[in-house]
């Protein structure tokens, strides 16, 4: 016979936030009280508008959708993986009256705008050729990298891309081969350039396992982690990928007219995250060729639209007195590690937060329309490469930075890559990658008339 209290787990969970054993664990917590808190929230004055903006802005936003399959056995499914690369032109912007609404009609052409999309295997979705659903991920992974091609006239893939980042990867951590679950294989050793073979069992190794993805991957289940970090690779590749090609068309001089803005923040989690240092050195090399021809650095921004440092930004603009909040518009704050580890993420390590990951560092903006912004700014220079100091005259490009988002960011439609995108939609190109993307973007971009490269 039941007895009264005996169904206890049953209850809602704000009498089980009152339940003595959550009250005793919270009374063991450490607790922050923001009026004894070293570092307090501290808005300044953004730098003044800037009079001359970069026409555009290539803004690339990949998604994913994990569907059901019918191929006969249960729980098939398939990792569907979209990236648009959209072209916003700040000149139509500028034309367009500001408090329209977005129009559904064209907000779905820049849906459509898909450039990479591609199907990935999910749980019991076993290609031909292979004997596991891992296997089939892990080849289908690298295939993907071989197709991304940009422009037509330079068919260098995505996969060049990537491999040029592998190389600046440190070998002296060998990595397990991939098949140690799958067969037990005690290979270690660091992936190299193209299809290659595992020294031990002799199974294939394709340099794209170097990412390490697939030990994310469950034969059984959801794969929305597995799928989310091919997504959060492509992304940042892609923006590393147009430099490079706009290197090796001479077009870098020419970037001034150009930013780039990828969603979420400048960094690479997870099994991938050797990809952030890799990422770091190249985007140092290419603004320093950047920098010698224009005398600029390189506009990219990250910005996110979700996590800690978005809901605490949100917490700190809350005042005490109601309706008054702490940022002004045109106000900001470089938040530094010693900010982020009182505040934000508690943590007493000596180790910079985000080392392993960030390749940028991240910045709260209130924009002239009162929207919350988290983003993240580059490391474009060693001298750039801190989290120390708030000094923002270390990046010449934030003033270009703020306006930019005064611009593009309405206050109905903040933080995040795709709204910007929408609210914006009237004035994005779509960039249907294998076309003469580079081709296009040159004529658009000021400058020496475009040879072809
Ligand atoms: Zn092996």
């Amino acid at each position: 016979m039941p007895y009264d209290g005996e169904y206890a787990t049953y209850r809602p969970l704000h009498r089980i936030s009152e339940c003595q054993r959550v009250k005793g664990l919270l009374s063991r917590s450490k607790l922050l009280e923001a009026a004894r808190a070293t570092y307090a929230p501290e808005p300044a004055e953004a730098p003044p508008q800037v009079a001359t903006l970069p026409r555009f802005i290539l803004a690339v936003d990949g998604s994913y959708a994990e569907v059901d399959v019918k191929n006969g056995y249960p729980g098939a499914k398939v990792g569907y993986c979209t990236a648009a690369s959209v072209l916003l032109d700040l000149h139509l912007i500028g034309e367009l009256d500001a408090n329209r609404p977005v129009d559904p009609v064209e907000f779905r052409k820049t849906e459509q705008a898909a450039s990479v999309d591609a199907a990935l295997p999910g749980s019991n979705v076993v290609t031909r050729r292979q004997a596991s659903a891992r296997a089939s991920f892990r080849e289908e992974l690298y295939d993907l990298f071989t197709d991304i091609v940009v422009d037509e006239d330079d068919r260098t893939n995505l996969l060049s891309t990537y491999e040029a980042l592998l190389a600046l990867k440190p070998t002296a951590n060998p990595q397990s081969c991939p098949y140690k679950e799958s067969h037990g294989c005690t290979g270690e050793f660091a992936v190299s350039s193209g299809c290659t073979a595992c020294p031990i069992c002799g199974r294939p190794v394709y340099s794209t396992d170097a990412l390490r993805i697939h030990e994310r991957f469950r034969d059984i289940g959801t794969n929305g982690e597995a799928f989310g970090l091919v997504m959060q690779v492509i992304e940042r590749l892609l923006v590393i990928h147009f430099l490079r090609c706009f290197e090796r068309r001479r077009l870098l001089e020419r970037l001034t007219s150009l930013a780039f803005f990828i969603d979420g923040p400048l960094a690479a989690f997870g099994p991938p995250a050797w990809l952030s240092a890799a990422i770091s050195r190249e985007l140092k090399r290419l603004n320093q060729k950047a920098q010698a021809a224009s005398g600029q650095d390189l506009l990219i921004l990250g910005i996110e639209k979700t996590g800690a440092f978005v809901q605490h930004f949100e917490e700190i603009d809350q005042t005490e007195t109601p309706g008054q909040q702490l940022f002004s518009p045109r106000q900001y704050m470089l938040v530094t590690d010693g900010y982020i580890k009182e505040r934000i993420l508690h943590s007493d390590s000596h180790k910079r937060y985000g080392e392993d990951t960030y390749f940028g560092r991240k910045f709260f903006y209130k924009a002239q329309s009162g929207a919350r912004i988290v983003a993240s700014i580059p490391f474009l220079s060693d001298a750039q490469d801190t989290i120390d100091s708030d000094d923002v005259s270390l990046y010449p490009q934030f003033a270009t930075v703020c306006t930019l988002l005064d611009r593009v960011v309405s206050s109905r439609y903040a933080n995040a890559v795709s709204p910007l995108i929408a609210a914006n939609a009237q004035a994005a190109i779509p960039l249907q990658l294998g076309s003469k993307v580079l081709t296009q973007l040159a004529r658009a971009l000021p400058g020496t008339a475009e040879n072809g490269g």
